[in-house]
């Protein structure tokens, strides 16, 4: 199994190389044609599984597929309960993202708007943002959800335990309701299936079983 026979462009496959991967873990396997497909899916993948590269190589392949637009709207937005999270998601997206004209930014709260809103203002087509830090600027209309086409919510169950269901909600009502969804949860509470009940479309159900590393994960298969 290569990256090559899951459908990546030569773009995605040159940056998946740069990085040293030669094989799609057990959870990119299963979400990557799935992504491509433009299903809404339910996933429970763990840190350390491959899921990052598993949600965002398949995203970044759409966007760049689709119309650009200038200037530059946000077209795909994940969501993270911290702003550890949505640092280290960044960087996954910048790194896959090199070879592609596709801009991206991180938002989150705990530091100046300034340089962020600097970032926003020249244009980006996929952020990854904290709830509180992405509603505060959007209150300030520095940014628009109106355009968006894929949206992933990463640690969900993390995100209800922090208390930000009533912040997740209102983000949804700010976007169109004919998008993709990815829903990413360690595990599948009740409050899990309802907000998946309520937000996603037929989503898949797919499934990674929690590894300690990578290197077990693809030797698992
Ligand atoms: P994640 O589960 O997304 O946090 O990824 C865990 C680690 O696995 C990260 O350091 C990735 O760079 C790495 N990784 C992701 N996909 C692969 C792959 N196919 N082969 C080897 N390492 C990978």
């Amino acid at each position: 199994m290569s990256f090559k026979s899951l459908g990546l462009s030569n773009a995605l496959i040159k940056a998946v190389d740069k990085q040293g991967y030669t094989t799609p873990t057990p959870i990119q396997q299963k979400a990557i044609p799935l992504i491509l497909e433009g299903k809404d899916l339910l996933a429970s993948a763990q840190t350390g599984t491959g899921k990052t590269a598993g949600i965002t190589l398949p995203m970044l392949q759409k966007l760049s597929q689709g119309q650009q637009l200038r200037p530059r709207p946000i077209r795909a937005l994940v969501l993270t309960p911290t702003r550890e999270l949505a640092a280290q998601v960044y960087n996954n997206v910048r790194d896959y993202s090199e070879f592609l004209d596709i801009r991206s930014a991180v938002i989150f709260g705990g530091v100046k708007q300034k340089p962020q809103v600097a970032t926003l203002r020249k244009g980006v087509e996929i952020l990854v943002a904290t709830p509180g830090r992405l509603l505060d600027l959007q209150n300030q209309g520095i940014l628009s959800l109106a355009k968006i086409e894929i949206l992933v919510l990463d640690e969900a169950d993390r995100m209800l335990d922090m208390g930000f269901l009533r912040d997740i909600k209102k983000i949804i009502s700010l976007m169109p309701t004919r998008r993709q969804n990815l829903l990413f949860s360690a595990t599948f509470s009740r409050e899990i299936k309802n907000l998946a009940n309520q937000f996603l479309h037929q989503p898949v159900l797919v499934e990674a079983t929690p590894e300690n590393t990578t290197v077990d994960a693809i030797e698992q298969k």
